[in-house]
């Protein structure tokens, strides 16, 4: 797929493939090299270590911010918490949001941050520590119109609550709209909560509609039921459709008859996983059986690479919603799409958070609130908006993938951002 030295010059699976799907839409979209050498590279890499004092022993972790690339406006990204994140990850995760950003009309660029911690494997008062650590570490390095954090895998609006309360300290001043998806009392909205799972869905609907028979009664098999898998379950199956599989860290289930997501959610909270829910019709499976059920729609919600080229070929379902960042990694979306499996991009179907991530930092701004339903209704629009503008382009095409037809729908405005700034 036409890997060339800029691309394998790293030795990480998920940049590569990341910057493998740039080089074929800029390719295809005519774009030429230059461009790719310019979006290739992150514009700022801010590394931290941040000085943790637990029991009277210090300790140091790790953080980085990539600021992928801003020509269309503050950097914009969310902070993601994982023992084993890497800078090359956070890399991948910034050139994706700089796509996403574009593809939905946001006034932003691309970035994400990364702290290497379990937190499920600390105390509360250690994560608080550590956040609050981080937000101190890159005080000149965000703003809202520098650089504006979000949550991301493993974060929450706790975190984001100390982050802005840390921040605001050392400016002194509020300073809401620097993070956003924070809690309602603390400047947040209550859409947040749902928003990426809600985006989920609807782009979900919308593909059904398109490719399958519609969404009512189709079945649905997601890997992931943290906050992204749970409210796209939740919404899918408001809308009418059959959620037969669930499945995360600690295994799944499966229910031909299709679960009520909510009640799975409760087993989840109390006993930290879904594979403990159990009810008549229901049966564990392995993860590798999850994600090769024969089902119409199979969604990936949790991590990155877990459609990969080994289980590609066995992949069954009929489409593929990447709820996800990066859960399909380019060689086997090669295999999918000749396969006739429709792949449906990261960039569109989760962009849900960052779209009312953008909203609620227009209400920060100005002091505003909006209510439940009349952002819900800017969310709507947004999202229809991103999804009908992505279907239409994919039409025209000839040979091109929806993720081809959605990345070079963003690289145009980039492109164009760029051209008039004068940087290419
Ligand atoms: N972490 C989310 C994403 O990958 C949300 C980012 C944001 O709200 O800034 O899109």
């Amino acid at each position: 797929m036409g890997l060339n030295s800029s691309i394998t010059r790293y030795n990480n699976l998920f940049l590569n493939s990341v910057l493998s799907n740039l080089k074929r839409a800029i390719d295809l979209g005519g774009f030429g090299e230059e461009f790719f050498t310019y979006l290739s590279h992150p514009m700022r890499t801010v590394s931290v270590s941040i000085p943790v004092k637990i029991n009277g022993t210090i300790k140091i972790y790790e953080g980085y911010r990539v600021q992928h690339n801003n020509a269309l406006g503050p950097f914009k990204g969310g902070i993601r918490f994982h023992p084993e994140v890497t800078l090359e990850d956070d890399m991948a995760l910034a050139t994706i949001m700089t796509l996403k950003n574009s593809l939905n009309g946001l006034p932003y660029g691309g970035a994400k941050g990364a702290i290497r911690i379990d937190p499920a494997k600390v105390s509360k008062e250690e994560l608080e520590a550590v956040s609050r650590g981080y937000a101190r570490a890159l005080v000149q390095f965000i703003g809202p119109d520098i650089d504006i954090p979000a949550p991301d895998l493993n974060t929450n609006p706790q975190i984001m609550a100390w982050m802005v309360d840390e921040y605001s300290k050392m400016v002194g001043r509020n300073a809401p709209a620097t993070f956003t998806a924070k809690p309602v009392q603390l400047w947040g909205n209550p859409v947040r909560e749902y928003s990426t799972g809600y985006g989920a869905a609807l782009w979900t609907r919308n593909a059904a509609r398109r490719f399958l028979k519609g969404i009512e009664g189709a079945t649905v098999a997601v890997q992931g039921f943290g906050n992204v898998g749970y409210w796209l379950s939740h919404f899918l199956t408001e809308m009418g459709a059959k959620v037969v599989a669930i499945g995360d860290i600690g295994g799944a289930i499966y229910n031909p008859n299709g679960f009520n997501p909510d009640d799975v959610k409760a087993t989840e909270r109390k006993t930290g996983t879904v594979a403990n829910y159990s009810g008549s019709g229901v049966r564990k499976i392995g993860m590798d059986e999850l994600l090769t059920l024969n089902v119409d729609i199979l969604v990936p919600a949790a991590v990155e690479g877990v459609i990969n080229y080994s289980n590609a070929n066995a992949v069954k379902a009929k489409i593929i919603m990447e709820a996800a960042n990066g859960p399909v990694t380019a060689d086997a979306e090669e295999v999918l799409y000749k396969r006739g499996i429709y792949v449906f991009p990261d960039i569109g179907v989760n962009a849900g958070g960052v779209v009312m991530s953008y909203l609620e930092w227009v209400e920060n701004l100005q002091w505003f609130i909006w209510d439940e339903e009349e952002t819900k209704k800017k969310l709507d629009y947004m999202i229809t908006n991103a999804f009908n503008r992505v279907y239409d382009r994919w039409q025209k095409m000839s040979g091109a993938t929806i993720r081809d037809a959605a990345y070079i729908d963003a690289l145009d405005r980039i492109y164009q951002a760029m051209k008039w700034r004068g940087w290419i």
